[in-house]
């Protein structure tokens, strides 16, 4: 059985926002959340690059409150999602690490139809920042959803459907042997038993020994419920708890 952990927790109150936007939640908010949903070990982050919305100093703030004193840090741990660069390496840096005091990173890529039309070049550029943060980058410590944004293309009507079936089948062979290699996770945040190409990958990620992690990627209190959906289907197909990654303390 695999043990339900979730290190893919955004604490959106630390952004910036319109006036009339919703306040997001504190990490004590969303640990709190993930621990009655049922995760035992919880991660919590907020987005590390250049857009307005995440200056550095939300980061700041997000790590004074999770370190502050008497906050409950029992198998909570503090991270960042940090976008790849085309080189592999990240928008945090091993510098913004120590200064966050930080457990953990996760490496994305966050690119959309209306900054990339063209789903090839999304997919290749996708490829390239991730083979190259395997390779290279020793800060992170988790490929974040991997083509996980493929999806807007669909929406956008770019490609009638979206799916692992558009990606060349190579890439996603060498991605998994990288990460195996490099001892970085590959992070699960989809459940989509109907994309026969995807459950392969899964099958292959499963039988690679790479480690896997699972992600709720929740942005609202109400978010954290799809860490057990996702847990209880890769229970489903055999994934193990032997690789499941976790933050080594
Ligand atoms: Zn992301
Ligand atoms: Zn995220």
């Amino acid at each position: 059985m695999l043990i339900q952990s979730d290190y893919h927790i955004h604490a959106s109150f630390y952004r910036l926002k319109t006036p009339d936007a919703p306040i997001g939640p504190t990490a004590a908010e969303q640990i709190a959340a993930a621990r009655a949903a049922g995760s035992r070990y919880v991660g919590i982050l907020e987005h590390c690059n250049t857009t307005k919305h995440h200056p550095f100093h939300c980061l700041e703030e997000l790590s004074a409150e999770f370190h502050s004193p008497g906050f409950d840090r029992r198998s909570a741990f503090l991270g960042v999602e940090a976008d790849l660069n085309d080189d592999g390496s990240d928008a945090c840096g091993k510098n913004g690490r120590e200064k966050l005091l930080l457990d953990y990173v996760i490496g994305s890529v966050h690119l959309s139809p209306v900054r990339v039309p063209d789903v090839n070049t999304y997919m290749e550029t996708e490829y390239r920042r991730i083979r190259n943060a395997l390779l290279h980058n020793e800060n992170i410590n988790v490929i974040g959803h991997p083509f996980g944004e493929g999806f807007r293309y669909e929406r956008a009507g770019i490609v009638p459907k979206w799916g692992f079936h558009l990606i060349p089948r190579r890439w996603l062979d060498e991605l998994i042997g990288l990460a195996v290699n490099s001892g970085k996770a590959l992070e699960i945040n989809r459940c989509d038993p109907e994309d026969p190409v995807y459950c392969d990958f899964l099958m292959c990620l499963r039988d690679s020994g790479a480690w896997f992690s699972i992600g709720s990627d929740a942005h609202s209190a109400a978010g954290v419920a799809a860490a057990k959906t996702r847990t209880q289907w890769l229970d489903s197909l055999g994934f193990r708890e032997e690789h499941h990654w976790r933050v080594r303390t």
